[in-house]
């Protein structure tokens, strides 16, 4: 029987489908009509940029020790010890945190897969995660995966502070997470250290609340994309249970080698235990290791990352298209995204009217949130500049 072919949660997964990627494709149909010059994709937040020329030196060098016995076999599930030792050293000097070593991080398929092992290890069924909206809206899944529950909780409009009024309501019994991403996708917001400073005594009043570990999760793949040099204050030094997820396919631009990490805070109360249980479940749920390859390169390329001047100008390209056109928006203080106040209150119409203009962008309620629009500006400066005309077009249309 044709309806009985998958789990139910699965063929709805696919029915709902994703609006970014719907867009994405609609794109690449647009591209074959018009050209790829006429159409303006800010869809996708797949980085544009080479990766940085280290990592071509560290590749040649891979490939001169392929002939090495087990150059790529299989490594500890945790990561190649030297790896795992010389990232430790780099997280503990971000997180501020001495007594970080390899012992507290663990290599993962990118920092997707990093998130699901940390939920698989910690979500027991009907649990729930607590995420400031707008959010990465994967978290919906890799949560669900494990039997828990994505609980999100508005921000500030227009601003996106964190809304502690509404923060402190959304926790329950249930509550086993907290899920903060700085900077935000689909934001480019960076929370300040007084905000996540409150959030913390927030978190530790609820622990005692409820009598139960509330863990701080920092999903932080856009930590080097900071344009004006803003704090991203170390949640080690603010949290108790905190752990940080990291990934490498922004900086080096190496999305598709699937390269991240999962770091426990020294200061949970038993990280060694943590930290058997997540390499237990890298392996269980089949990743088994980080892709060894992209590890070997790593080592070689840990303080390298992409030109950030590029995004730099990118962003100041974006908002002056936005301010000309009229569309409102909180500058992006990090990240690669704009997250654009719609003119019209169901941003679907203004998504319609844009693809009108060849120009792709993905409805905030993608992200959870209705009434803006969010723009990837990881595209060359010209194709933001060429779609200057489409955005002013598109906006004329709700004035
Ligand atoms: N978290 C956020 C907020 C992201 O935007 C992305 C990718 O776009 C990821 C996690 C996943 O990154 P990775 O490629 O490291 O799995």
């Amino acid at each position: 029987m044709a309806d009985d072919l998958l789990n139910p949660t699965i063929a709805n997964y696919i029915g709902g489908g994703s609006m970014i990627r719907r867009m994405f494709e609609a794109g690449i149909e647009l591209k074959k009509r018009y050209g790829a010059d006429n159409v303006y994709d800010f869809s996708l937040g797949n980085p544009d940029l080479p990766p940085p020329p280290e990592v071509k030196k560290a590749l040649e060098k891979c490939a001169a020790r392929a002939g090495e016995e087990f150059a790529i076999g299989y490594m500890p599930n945790a990561g190649y010890p030297a790896l795992r030792s010389a990232l430790a050293g780099k997280v503990a000097a971000e997180q501020k945190c001495a007594a970080l070593t390899q012992e507290h991080l663990l290599l993962t398929c990118g920092a997707a897969g990093g998130i699901n092992v940390f939920f698989h290890a910690v979500l027991s069924a009907g649990d729930e995660v607590v995420v400031p909206a707008p959010y990465f809206v994967e978290y919906n899944f890799y949560a669900a995966n494990f039997g828990g529950k994505l609980v999100p909780v508005p921000t500030k409009d227009f601003t996106f502070e964190l809304d502690f009024d509404a923060l402190e309501k959304a926790f329950t019994a249930k509550t086993r997470a907290v899920i903060i991403n700085s900077p935000n996708n689909p934001t480019g917001r960076i929370y300040t250290r007084e905000e996540l400073t409150q959030l913390a005594s927030l978190i530790d009043k609820m622990q005692r609340r409820f009598g139960r570990t509330i863990y701080l999760v920092s999903d932080e793949p856009y930590r080097f994309l900071n344009f004006d040099g803003a704090e991203i204050a170390p949640v080690f030094e603010l949290f108790q249970n905190a752990v940080v997820i990291g990934s490498f396919s922004k900086n080096l631009s190496l999305a598709g080698e699937r390269l991240g990490y999962v770091a426990l805070s020294p200061k949970i109360g038993d990280a060694a235990k943590v930290m058997s249980a997540l390499i237990l479940c890298n392996r269980i749920q089949g990743f088994v290791n980080a892709p060894a390859l992209g590890q070997q390169i790593l080592l070689e390329c840990l303080d390298a990352q992409v030109d950030l001047d590029v995004y730099r100008r990118r962003r100041a390209a974006m908002a002056k298209v936005l301010t000309d056109a009229g569309i409102g928006f909180t500058m992006p203080r990090g990240a690669f995204y704009f997250f654009a106040k719609s003119p019209v209150p169901d941003e679907r119409e203004f998504v319609d009217a844009l693809f009108a203009e060849r120009v792709l962008v993905v409805p905030g309620r993608g992200f959870g949130v209705p009434g803006y629009i969010r723009i990837a500006f990881c595209v060359d400066e010209k194709v933001i500049v060429n779609s200057a005309a489409g955005f002013a077009a598109a906006a004329r249309k709700f004035k």
